[in-house]
């Protein structure tokens, strides 16, 4: 039997090929969860990644280390794609009772030259694909009559302002509204639900920021502990508001950010 504070738990992290995602899966393997990778595929490798190589790669070290993992393709802003693979993982590891929903894409536009489709994209995948996959996996549960915790992404800019992400901040502030609701909504289902804000991580979307020398000192120079967050960093707060460490906690978003809202 796996030991660890998720044990018995079957894990859904979605866009979990890299990043944040990444080290929240490898967590939760290591902490008893059966986890499915999610990730997003496109026709070619994009600036050199293959997601589906990094899923599968990612599923294989996991089982090197003994836990039990599956990639799961697929688009979160898809409700028919989410349906499938939440469906798929029912099927091959079991009902999903821990969701982290960790997918989002952030693009830098001024607001007077952002189209529709660029505002309409991160909604889509940044709030719409949080609902959509709680949604699919808090049907199965309450059919089943199972507990469960959700732990949604949003970021820091929840709360502050930064040039250029007038889709962005507002998919973001959404997701903590989102959480807020669905604790009150799901509590009487016994589903917990929080939210974490992430400051600056280091992954590969704000890899332009930690390699411009003049940005980077300022940022920094903002954040009270002094330096970039890591991944990891999210994930050992995504385990405690998954686990039984957090059983009387609910409708909270975390900033976990080196102080930097506060300043
Ligand atoms: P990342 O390195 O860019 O990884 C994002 C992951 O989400 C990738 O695997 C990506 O796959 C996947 N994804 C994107 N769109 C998807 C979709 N439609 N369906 C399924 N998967 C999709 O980003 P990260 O820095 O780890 O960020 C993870 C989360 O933390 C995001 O929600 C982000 O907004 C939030 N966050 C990050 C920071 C930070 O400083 N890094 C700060 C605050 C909040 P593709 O490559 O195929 O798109």
């Amino acid at each position: 039997m796996p030991e660890g504070k998720l044990a018995g738990r079957v894990a859904l992290v979605t866009g979990a090929s890299r990043g944040i995602g990444r080290a929240i899966a490898l967590r939760c393997a290591g902490e008893g969860a059966a986890v499915a990778i999610n990730y997003l595929s496109g026709p070619e490798p994009v600036q050199g990644k293959d997601n589906h190589a990094d899923a599968s790669a990612l599923v294989e070290e996991i089982k090197r280390r003994g836990g039990r993992a599956i990639a799961a393709e697929a688009d979160v802003s898809n409700g028919e794609q989410v349906s499938r693979m939440v469906a798929r993982i029912d099927a091959e590891l079991g009902t999903v009772d821990v969701l982290i929903n960790n997918a989002g894409i952030e693009t830098i536009v001024p607001f007077l030259e952002m189209d529709e489709q660029q505002y309409q994209r991160v909604l889509d995948v940044n709030l719409k694909g949080e609902w959509l996959c709680a949604q699919a996996v808090v049907r199965r549960l309450v059919a089943e009559g199972q507990p469960g915790a959700i732990v949604n992404i949003a970021s820091i800019q929840s709360g502050m302002a930064l040039p250029g992400r007038s889709h962005y901040a507002p998919s973001k502030r959404g997701v903590e509204a989102l959480t807020r609701n669905l604790a009150v909504e799901l509590a009487p289902y016994r589903i917990r639900v929080n939210c974490i804000n992430p400051g600056l991580i280091a992954t590969d979307m704000t890899d332009w920021v930690m390699k411009d020398e003049q940005i980077l000192p300022i940022i920094l120079d903002k954040i009270p502990l002094r330096r970039a967050g890591e991944p990891d960093e999210i994930a050992q707060v995504a385990i405690f508001l998954a686990s039984g460490d957090a059983s009387y906690v609910t409708g909270q978003c975390i900033y976990v950010d080196g102080g930097w809202i506060v300043t």
